[in-house]
């Protein structure tokens, strides 16, 4: 293995695209650490809506983030959270918690305070990083960085599969919006908006199958940590 490159891997790209099955998926298989970044903004957006915080309201926000005893530790499955020292994970995934993590996300300060956490949570390599600016500003270093995109409607009817195994009372056309919202706000804010680095690979999964899109994940780390063609 070539060892100037960074071991760290980053997904970018949009809500729904695959993100998450891919980045645990490829990690498992080199058997190093995922990690999910969407997970710490989750958790903030939780705490800000139990503490009757307005998630679009900057001051609150930012005063919030820097405040906040926020641990994360990553396990093959995700990124478990703690706040306040009490497990928040299983609370994290709900709509209304996506939305107004979308909400936080667009603060300044709130992405300075969850900087050194995301980088501390990556300093040892062996890392797949999955989020919205891990190969642009969390691991501009990284060695190896995906953009990874997929059609808002084909996201949309993942999610909503997904979400509706669980939940009775969404419909299809609520989960396309939700996206398009999503897409709206991490792509126009200022903040580390949501774009591809320069130097990374962007996939449109559309019509591709999760292990269709992990077999040019493997073959592009295979070329590029061992030269292989
Ligand atoms: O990836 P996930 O859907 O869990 O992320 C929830 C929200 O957190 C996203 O819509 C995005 O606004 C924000 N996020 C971010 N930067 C990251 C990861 C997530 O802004 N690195």
């Amino acid at each position: 293995m070539n060892q100037n490159i960074k071991k760290i891997i980053t997904i970018d790209g949009p809500a729904g695209a695959g993100k998450s099955t891919l980045a645990r998926e490829l990690a498992r298989r080199l058997t190093w650490i995922y990690l999910d970044t969407g997970a710490l903004y989750r958790a903030l957006a939780l705490t800000a809506l139990q503490r009757g915080l307005d998630p679009h309201d900057q001051t609150a926000a930012e005063k919030l983030a820097a405040s906040l005893d926020l641990t994360a530790r990553p396990t093959p499955d995700g990124t478990s959270i703690m706040v306040d020292g009490r497990d928040v994970t299983s609370l994290l995934r709900a709509p209304e918690i996506s939305l107004a993590a979308s909400a936080i996300s667009a603060w300044p300060g709130v992405r300075e305070a969850l900087l050194g956490l995301q980088r501390s949570l990556g300093a040892k390599g062996d890392v797949v990083a999955e989020g919205r600016d891990m190969g642009t500003v969390v691991f501009p270093e990284a060695g190896l960085k995906f953009f990874l995109y997929a059609d808002p409607k084909f996201r949309a009817e993942r999610r909503f599969r997904e979400l509706s195994a669980c939940r009775r009372d969404i419909t299809s056309e609520e989960v396309l919006a939700d996206i398009l919202e999503r897409d709206q706000a991490d792509c126009r804010r200022e903040a580390s908006p949501l774009k591809a680095a320069p130097d990374a690979l962007t996939i449109d999964s559309t019509n591709l199958t999760i292990d269709g899109v992990l077999k040019v994940m493997v073959n592009a780390f295979r070329n590029r940590f061992f030269g292989f063609k």
